[in-house]
């Protein structure tokens, strides 16, 4: 039978850790073997060594001072994680537990050491501390807002971009609940984005965020579930501002449908409806009638009063005007003080007159604004559909528009119907197709050229070509007066060609004089129609292989490129490799405009002249115009305004930050040997001085 001391003996020697005796100086007594394995030194090597010799010398003074308080006695024992150093040099680490053993008369007789390697677990937790820090900066330098939520939907972690945006502290979020922060409370939208988080593990949607100002936001969210280790679920939910977004947005959308000003349809609202009621008119067999309205005496309350009061009285009449309509009729507001309404289902032009009588009877009555009462009256113009010749609702709009001029240089206050027969032998007189390609033949047709102009730089920054016929008998005409006839007509595509190498000869004459000024041609719809169009630009352009690229610009009607932007988008890809750009001319006039645009790589968007004359009308279109210029700026499109007429006009869009600008305020469109004279005063021009010196300011 092995004696006790026998059976420590064994059990200190082949113990599974490593053991050691101390003196009550704190010298070795004693070690075990499983020590010597540890630290690689043989038993004789570590007594004469000590635990001072191996330990690692930065944990030292530590190890000594914890026993130092043993050997005082103000402790019995002590736990300690520390470093050794192998006789081989490898460090390694190890969890120390000491203890004073004591004799029979309860003196401390020795010093039991047991020393356990933990160099795996050491490691192992310094690999899980790396992780974390890289994850931690992972986390705090996402972009996004990040909350951990836990399956209580309390929040249980978040990152330093979550407080920046939600404007809480950190401390604060931590307190809070989801719901703290989501101010959507419709319930049974959140249950089912519950569900399908628990069926699919995660969740995309917008939301409306509360910050801790109250402030809401719109966010985009993105949920995840997390299964963790310890069974429990948890929610990493990222989130994005995205109010900018949503505001353009709604801009876009207002843009596209609605007139914000009267909650009236405007432009693009009303082209659907028209097109609507005349398919309606042709099936059932009944009366269209289109009616324009524009007030008398708006201008002048606007002037005297102010914007605000003006807008509140459109406002007011457009409410009026709405009233007596029926659910079949559309009223909608062009802009400015203008509107249109289409009556659908007249059985006859005479049953209309009571609906006309109505509406002059309305805008008459005086709108009462606090103490002021404000006055205005309206013109209408009135035409029917369908009609002997084929019209279009364009037609339709301008026959009403020219019907409600009559009514205005009749006196006002009153409706004028538009005569659609006399109208029919008056234009047999005009100008016929024929007319028009001799014209072409015989060299009629002459460019003049309007400047384009940065304000803030006062730079010239190029000119527009503007096709006139030089009518042997009837004088200058405008565009307008020809170009409509070829419209659908091969001759348009003559024209179009014969305008962009006479625009080439122009430049290239001015590159032999030393001038750059690029120069931006129109292009018709059909002429984008052709598909050899690309084929034929080329050929034109070999004719001038010295001239320089970036010269020559397209202008292309927002209309046109609409019809098919998956070709025109081509078109302007194809146009860049010949280093030619493209602009789209009129913007604002088309279908929900903005949505396309962002699949056509236009390189400049012209603003259309009639957002840039209501601008000064009305704010709404100011804010409208202001989106425009946002969004552009994000799609990185640089954008011209069109139409600017005053200084008015020049100083408004300087303040919304849109420098470039072409117009009769500027320059009107000029024949070639004028721009000289035209420049110098230009220059010289000390109001347009001031203009550049605007600061923009946001609205
Ligand atoms: P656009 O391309 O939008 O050209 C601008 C039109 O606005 C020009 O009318 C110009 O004289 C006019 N304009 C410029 N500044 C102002 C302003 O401050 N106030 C007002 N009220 N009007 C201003 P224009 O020359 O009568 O041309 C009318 C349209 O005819 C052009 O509109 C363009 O679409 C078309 N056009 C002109 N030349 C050509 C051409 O060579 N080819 C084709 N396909 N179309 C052409
Ligand atoms: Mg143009
Ligand atoms: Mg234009």
């Amino acid at each position: 039978m092995p004696t006790n001391d026998l059976i420590f003996e064994n059990s200190f020697e082949h113990a599974a850790v490593g053991m050691a005796h101390l003196s009550l100086t704190g010298a070795w007594l004693r070690v075990n073997r499983k020590l010597c394995e540890i630290t690689g030194y043989s038993a004789e090597e570590l007594m004469a060594l000590g635990f001072q010799g191996i330990t690692h010398p930065d944990d030292l003074a530590r190890d000594l001072a914890h026993l130092e308080q043993l050997l005082l006695r103000n402790i019995t024992q002590y736990e300690t994680e520390k470093r050794y150093v192998r006789k081989d040099g490898g460090v390694i680490w190890v969890a120390l537990h000491v203890s004073i053993v004591l004799d029979a008369n309860g003196q401390p007789a020795y010093g039991i050491s047991v020393i356990q390697e933990i160099s795996a677990r050491k490691k192992a937790e310094l690999e899980i501390a790396v992780t974390y820090q890289r994850y931690l900066a992972l986390f705090e330098q996402m972009p996004e807002g990040v909350l951990l939520v836990d399956s209580e939907l309390r929040i249980i972690g978040h990152n330093r971009e979550a407080e920046l945006q939600l404007q809480y502290s950190a401390e604060e979020l931590r307190a809070l609940h989801i719901f703290d922060i989501e101010a959507m409370d419709d319930m049974e939208a959140i249950a089912a984005r519950r569900k399908r988080l628990e069926a699919i593990g995660r969740d995309d949607f917008e939301s409306i965020y509360r910050r801790g100002t109250g402030e809401l936001m719109d966010v985009d969210v993105s949920v995840k579930l997390i299964h963790l280790l310890d069974g429990q679920l948890m929610f990493q939910v990222l989130f994005r501002d995205i109010s900018e977004k949503k505001h353009a947005a709604l801009l876009i959308e207002k843009m596209a449908y609605g007139d914000p000003l009267t909650g009236l349809a405007n432009r693009t609202l009303l082209a659907e409806r028209l097109n609507q009621a005349m398919l309606g008119a042709h099936r059932r067999g009944h009366l269209l009638a289109v009616v324009f309205l524009d007030l008398d005496g708006f201008k002048a309350i606007n002037d005297q009063y102010g914007h605000q009061s003006g807008d509140l009285l459109l406002r007011a009449l457009a409410a009026r005007m709405k009233v007596g309509l029926r659910e079949i009729d559309t009223l909608a507001r062009l802009g400015g003080d203008e509107f249109v309404a289409v009556f659908q289902d007249v059985p006859d032009a005479q049953a209309s007159v009571p609906m006309l009588e109505r509406l002059l009877s309305v805008c008459s009555q005086p709108v009462n604004l606090g103490t002021m009462a404000l006055k205005v009256s309206a013109s209408l113009g009135v035409t029917f559909y369908p009609q002997t010749d084929a019209v279009d609702a364009d037609q339709l709009l301008r026959q009403a528009d020219q019907a409600m001029y009559q009514a205005k240089l009749a006196g006002k206050n009153r409706y004028h119907v538009f005569d659609a027969e006399k109208d029919r032998t008056a234009r047999g007189h005009h100008a016929s197709l024929e007319r028009v390609r001799t014209a072409l033949q015989n060299q009629e047709f002459v460019l003049h050229y309007q400047p384009k102009v940065n304000m803030k730089t006062r730079a010239l920054v190029g000119v527009e070509a503007l096709i006139r016929w030089q009518h042997p008998v009837e004088g200058l005409l405008a565009p307008g007066l020809f170009l409509p006839l070829t419209e659908n007509d091969r001759l348009s595509v003559d024209i179009g060609e014969w305008v962009i190498h006479q625009a080439l000869l122009q430049l290239a004459e001015w590159q032999t004089q030393g001038l750059q000024i690029p120069i931006s041609v129109n292009i018709s719809a059909m002429q984008v129609q052709q598909h050899d169009f690309i084929h034929r630009l080329q050929d034109c352009m070999q004719k001038f292989p010295a001239l320089n690229r970036n010269a020559l610009q397209l202008e292309i009607l927002e209309t046109s490129a609409l019809e098919d932007v998956e070709q025109v988008a081509r078109f302007v890809t194809q146009c860049k490799d010949l280093g030619v750009d493209f602009a789209l001319d009129d913007f604002g006039t088309g279908y929900s405009s903005l949505t396309y645009l962002k699949r056509l790589p236009v390189a400049v968007v012209k603003i259309d002249q009639s957002f840039v004359r209501d601008m000064l009308l009305d704010q709404d279109n100011k804010s409208i115009l202001d989106g425009i210029l946002w969004i552009m700026r994000q799609l990185q499109r640089s954008v011209i305004a069109e139409g600017v007429e005053t200084l008015a006009h020049g100083q408004a869009l300087m303040d919304l930050g849109c420098e470039l600008a072409q117009g009769y305020g500027i320059g009107r469109p000029m024949p070639v040997a004028d721009l000289p004279a035209w420049k110098a005063r230009w220059e010289n021009d000390l109001d347009w001085k001031e203009v550049a010196l605007v600061p923009r300011t946001a609205i």
